[in-house]
């Protein structure tokens, strides 16, 4: 069974209500965002799982969109590792001269392992459309 959670203020909820029985959030209307905003919108969730594969679809599509809130995670983050390495990884996809600067400052990251993962992905040929 699939969770649903009201995007304005992530409580649970059933997934049929029109609003927010917390919030009133107009749920219809977030029907009518796009995929892409939904899943900027999932960089900040609270469930770590839905923030990673935010992050992975986000790099799939090649999202310029993304790059603000994946600089925010790389600046703010400082306990999880694993979002990190999603981060990172979504950036090398992107491509383009804005996610590039973004991982050669996640290069001087205080973490050895997004460092190091950093410089690799660096280090790689930009291949467009190149399975990891
Ligand atoms: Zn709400």
């Amino acid at each position: 069974m699939i969770t649903h959670y009201c995007p304005a203020c992530w409580r649970e909820i059933a997934g049929t209500e029109a609003h927010c029985p917390d919030c009133g959030f107009d749920l219809a209307q977030d029907q009518a965002l796009n995929f892409e905003e939904k899943l900027l919108r999932s960089l900040e969730h609270p469930v770590p799982e839905k923030r990673y594969l935010a992050i992975q679809i986000l790099g799939q599509l090649g999202s310029q969109a993304a790059l603000p809130g994946l600089e925010k995670i790389l600046d703010t983050e400082v306990n999880d590792i694993y979002v990190l390495r999603e981060v990172l990884v979504a950036l090398s996809k992107i491509q383009g001269p804005r996610s590039r600067a973004l991982l050669q400052k996640a290069a001087e990251h205080p973490f050895q392992t997004v460092r190091q993962l950093a410089q690799s992905l660096l280090a790689r040929p930009a291949e467009p459309g190149a399975h990891t």
